[in-house]
């Protein structure tokens, strides 16, 4: 079509510059020559569109148009027969064009866009009719060559005008794009028509001749440029297209036009004639058949609607769970009658709310991340959200929605809850919960605080309702949590209470749950509770645990101190059980609570009552085949209890700073012991946490070795890992320390977090491995090659690795043939009293030679 473009251009200038009637023979020959290569060209585009009959149809009419032009050939001295020849080709330009319609834009619109078309034709006919009559201020008969030939192009021209509009408002995007490049094209080809048919009137003058080569080259590029942009295969178009409207409003306001030209027509001239009055006519008709066809669909439309509609609440209705529809706004816009049956008649009331307004405020931030969540997979598999909302008679309900997220469904655009009812089926004793607390609230979460707490169990203690009481312990937390951690804490525990059930804020990394039942309700929902803290789920990327301890308002002691320090109690249990753990009060837990208050009593008395000593437990060189050091051990004869094992009381003494009193005294004595006697020996002291902390350790260090006379190598201080972590001023502390020439150990390695890697660049000399390391060391062959790396990796560190708690032969012969060197066990040395240690210390070199003969 370009080439055909050029061709044409070209020809009709070279024509132009020809006397008559050489140019008319010129410019007849040049258009052949143009419509026949724009055929040829189309053909070739066609197989590359997406729709290539369209292009092929195109290419054919364009060609009946060129055969048409030229038998004007032989008709020289007029364009007009030329023109007249032309149309038939243009008016097959119509259906390809209509063929650009999607088939569903089709079939959806069919009556209404034949309706409109018709219409529209109808109008622009008469417009132009009316336009020429009072223009020229004759009427148009079919008398001359030349009206003939101007009611043809008008036809034409009006024909292919609203074909092209109806095609464009019908269609969507790029298709939209191509259908208006090709109408602009045909627009542009059959106005060089008429330019032609008016050249002949002005006798060939050249203005139109050149101004017929533009336009003409111009309209066959832009088919060309149709023809080329056309990828993609039209889509149905939306209801909502703005064009759409603009088509179903132009045809009204083309024949709003006419009737106005018409109407100044008859009051100029005085008469309406034949032609004018007929096409009038028709169009008043077309019109009310374009009506009636929009009330029909549109009614059509809203039966489809209304069916869908009540199709969709039939599904739902009979859906076993309860269901909430939300549009994007989470407003609600529907609830199933089996909605209604959960939270009363305030379901109704419902409709039109926030769904978050529905909610506990606690429960709002958590509701509204579940529900605008990203979608990850299907919809139809949906996420859940918990939250609690209140039936009519002032409960809380904990309801679980199943979320199905549609918004993206053009057919929905909802999100669909489907509800269940989580809370206990039996109704709640507003005992505990509904009565509001007495005592003041915690600012962070807003939950009742623990004056409120012991304000409230006062007031249950006087009834007889029977009540449980979960004390949650948080741990992980750091000294003083941020206000939003609390709050998400708060938002997880309350989501798995039921009705009747109340959180409150007990302290800083606690919370406490009155639990509306006996002991084993309590127990049920600690497990949950303690459930919502799970430790790989990080709370404000904080890596959190919680615990719980339980107990009841039962039999006698209802007494709210004593109520409180039973859970307390259980809650301690639980912590040392480990994280997630969950502790029921008892007997036992009261016994040996009992028993850790009298011994935290006594405990600073004992060093003045003298019932604390030391003894010492031999480290045995397997290479030297001697004991180099021993370790110092603390025990406690207690008057009443007898021996207290220092696993029991050290901890109680963790509590105060009289541990840092004892540590004083143990590196004392310890040294002393060891410096009195005749054998070169270290001495390992155990040096507690908040001993390191306090800041006094170095000292106290320097006054030990100064009063001993024990030279600072033969000192070592053991240190658990957890010390070692700590701040920097501890491990600026332990570097001065072994300036001196003290030694620093790593106790119980194993048990912690730690790994060897981090040891790497900490002031530490020795590695303690903890009994647990030889655990099934013996049967196992791969616990006993990760024992040999470890031991391996320690030693090449620059490390002096000690195993500790070598019971049997075969562990010792196991470390042997693994190379290893520095051992410590009930196998060859129990912890000795002062006196019999010499002796203790000679007699290993025989207990090793029996231990590794046996
Ligand atoms: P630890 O520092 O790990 O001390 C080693 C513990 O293992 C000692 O228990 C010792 O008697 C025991 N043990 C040694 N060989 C064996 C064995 O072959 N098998 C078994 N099952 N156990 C063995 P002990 O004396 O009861 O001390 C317990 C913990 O109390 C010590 O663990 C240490 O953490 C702490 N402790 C003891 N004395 C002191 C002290 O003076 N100050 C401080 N801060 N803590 C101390
Ligand atoms: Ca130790
Ligand atoms: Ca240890």
């Amino acid at each position: 079509m370009a080439t055909g473009a050029v061709v044409l251009s070209a020809g009709i200038v070279v024509s132009a510059t020809q006397p008559a009637p050489l140019s008319e023979v010129g410019v007849a020959l040049f258009s052949v020559l143009a419509f026949l290569g724009g055929a040829v060209l189309a053909r070739a585009a066609a197989r590359r569109s997406c729709h290539p009959g369209v292009w092929g149809w195109y290419a054919g009419a364009l060609l009946v148009a060129g055969a048409g032009a030229a038998l004007a050939l032989h008709t020289p001295g007029s364009t007009v027969p030329m023109t007249v020849g032309a149309l038939p080709g243009m008016l097959l330009t119509v259906p390809p064009l209509l063929r650009l319609i999607p088939v569903g834009t089709w079939r959806r619109l069919r009556a209404q866009l034949v309706t409109s078309l018709l219409l529209f034709l109808d109008a622009c006919l008469l417009c132009a009719l009316a336009t020429f009559e009072l223009v020229s201020g004759r009427s148009l008969g079919l008398t001359t060559l030349f009206d003939v030939t101007l009611v043809a192009l008008g036809a034409t021209l009006a024909l292919l005008t609203a074909m092209g509009l109806l095609v464009v408002a019908s269609t969507s995007g790029a298709l939209r794009r191509v259908a208006v490049l090709a109408l602009s094209g045909q627009v542009a080809i059959t106005g060089a028509l008429v330019l032609m048919a008016f050249s002949d009137e002005q006798d060939a003058a050249t203005p139109p001749l050149v101004a017929t080569a533009v336009a003409a080259t111009l309209g066959l590029a832009l088919l060309v440029g149709a023809a080329l942009q056309d990828h993609t295969p039209g889509e149905p178009l939306a209801e909502d297209d703005p064009l759409s409207f603009a088509a179903a409003v132009l045809p009204h306001l083309t024949a709003l036009a006419a009737g106005c030209l018409l109407l100044s027509g008859v009051l100029v001239t005085g008469a309406l004639d034949v032609a004018q009055t007929v096409l009038g006519g028709v169009g008043l008709v077309l019109l009310a058949a374009h009506q009636t066809v929009s009330w029909r669909d549109s009614r059509d439309l809203t039966r489809t609607l209304q069916r869908s509609q009540a199709y969709f609440r039939a599904v739902v209705r009979s859906a076993v769970d309860p269901v909430v529809i939300l549009d994007g706004d989470l407003a609600i816009t529907w609830t199933s009658p089996g909605f209604g049956d959960i939270i009363g008649r305030s379901a109704e009331r419902l409709v039109g709310r926030d769904v978050r307004t529905a909610v506990h405020p606690d429960d709002r931030p958590a509701l509204t991340a579940a529900l605008l969540a990203p979608q990850v997979g299907a919809p139809r598999e949906g996420r859940t959200a918990t939250a609690r909302v209140r039936h009519d008679d002032g409960r809380w309900l904990l309801l679980q929605a199943r979320v199905r997220d549609l918004r993206q469904d053009p057919a929905v655009g909802a999100l669909v809850l489907h509800c269940r009812d989580l809370t206990r089926a039996t109704p709640a004793r507003p005992a505990v919960a509904d009565a509001l607390p007495l005592g003041g609230s915690d600012p962070e979460t807003g939950l009742p605080d623990r004056s409120a707490l012991v304000a409230r169990l006062a007031e249950l203690a006087r009834g007889g309702a029977e009540v449980g009481l979960v004390k949650i312990g948080i741990g992980g937390l750091p000294d003083d949590p941020a206000a939003d951690v609390a709050r998400d804490l708060a938002g997880r525990l309350s989501r798995v209470l039921r009705t009747g059930d109340r959180l409150l804020r007990s302290g800083p990394a606690e919370f406490a749950v009155l639990v509306d039942g006996g002991i084993s309700d309590a127990e049920t929902l600690a497990e949950r509770l303690v459930g919502a803290v799970p430790a790989d789920a990080p709370v404000h990327g904080l890596r959190l645990t919680a615990c719980a301890g339980i107990t009841a308002l039962e039999g006698s002691d209802r007494e709210p101190v004593a109520v409180l320090r039973r859970a307390s109690m259980a809650l301690d249990s639980a912590r040392g059980a480990g994280p997630g753990r969950v502790r029921r009060h008892s007997v036992a837990l009261l016994i040996a609570q009992n028993r850790r208050e009298a011994l935290r009593t006594d405990l600073a008395l004992a060093l003045a009552r003298d019932e604390l000593r030391l003894v010492y437990q031999p480290v045995v060189d397997l290479a030297l085949q001697r004991v180099t050091s021993v370790e110092a051990l603390l025990r406690w004869q207690h008057p009443t209890w007898g021996a207290v094992s220092p696993a029991e009381f050290v901890p109680l003494a963790e509590e105060s700073a009289l541990v840092t009193t004892l540590g004083r005294w143990v590196m004392r004595t310890a040294t002393a012991a060891v410096a009195g006697l005749d054998a070169d020996l270290c001495v390992a002291v155990n040096v507690s946490a908040r001993h390191v902390r306090s800041g006094e350790l170095l000292g106290d260090v320097s006054e030990a070795l100064a009063a001993s006379g024990l030279p600072p190598e033969r000192l070592v201080l053991e240190l658990t890992e957890s010390v070692l972590l700590d701040e920097a001023h501890v491990t600026d502390e332990l570097a001065a320390l072994r300036r001196l020439g003290v030694r620093i150990a790593v106790d119980d390695f194993g048990t912690g977090w730690s790994s060897l890697a981090y040891l790497v660049g900490l002031p530490v000399d020795v590695l303690k491995m903890d009994r647990a390391f030889l655990a099934s060391v013996e049967t196992d062959p791969r616990h006993q090659a990760l024992c040999r790396s470890v031991l391996h990796l320690g030693t090449s560190l620059g490390l002096d690795v000690v195993v500790e708690g070598v019971e049997t032969p075969r562990e010792l012969q196991l470390l042997r043939d693994m190379g290893h060197r520095f051992v410590q066990g009930f196998l060859l040395a129990r912890p000795t009293e002062l006196p019999a240690l010499p002796g203790a210390v000679q007699a290993v070199p025989a207990a090793l030679a029996q231990g590794a003969a046996r």
